[in-house]
């Protein structure tokens, strides 16, 4: 038998190999079967390229298990999410009930319509922005607190 790899062809081969071609595509460009491509990757101790053979095919038991470990890891993650924003969101409760209120401290242009206007700062000034007292430009521990002041 007379080999047909040359140096040259053996380059190309891997070449070919390094771009991710198939052992089949490989047979096409250089003009041989895709046996002897095979054969001869094998040979060269070139691993991979030939998805059918050289690469370790995984059960399907074995893919679900994967899968599985992604979701249960995935689903931890979306519970410790769950409960940060829990807990931030008591923690501003309990502290809103002690001092009547946090100002969200809010820019000018990010206030809401309706949102309390009680300046924070001397400039540039942040604002309340807690739901607006009816008929007050502030909430109600801002209008009473400023009505305090004028008076
Ligand atoms: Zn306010």
């Amino acid at each position: 038998v007379i080999s047909i790899w040359t140096e040259d062809l053996i380059d190309t081969l891997k070449g070919l190999l390094a771009k991710g071609f198939s052992s089949s595509g490989i047979a096409a460009e250089i003009g041989t079967t895709r046996n002897a491509v095979c054969g001869k990757i094998h040979r060269l101790g070139l691993n991979g390229g030939d998805g059918s053979r050289t690469f370790v095919r995984r059960t399907p038991e074995e893919k679900e298990a994967t899968k599985r470990a992604k979701m249960e890891r995935r689903n931890e993650r979306r519970r410790s999410q769950r409960v940060t924003v829990v807990r931030v969101r008591q923690v501003n409760l309990e502290a809103l009930r002690c001092v009547e209120v946090i100002p969200q401290h809010k820019s000018l242009l990010e206030l809401d319509a309706d949102g309390c206007r009680f300046p924070y700062g001397d400039g540039p000034f942040t604002f309340c922005n807690h739901a607006q007292h009816e008929g007050s430009s502030y909430c109600g521990p801002h209008m009473a607190l400023s009505r305090r002041r004028m008076s």
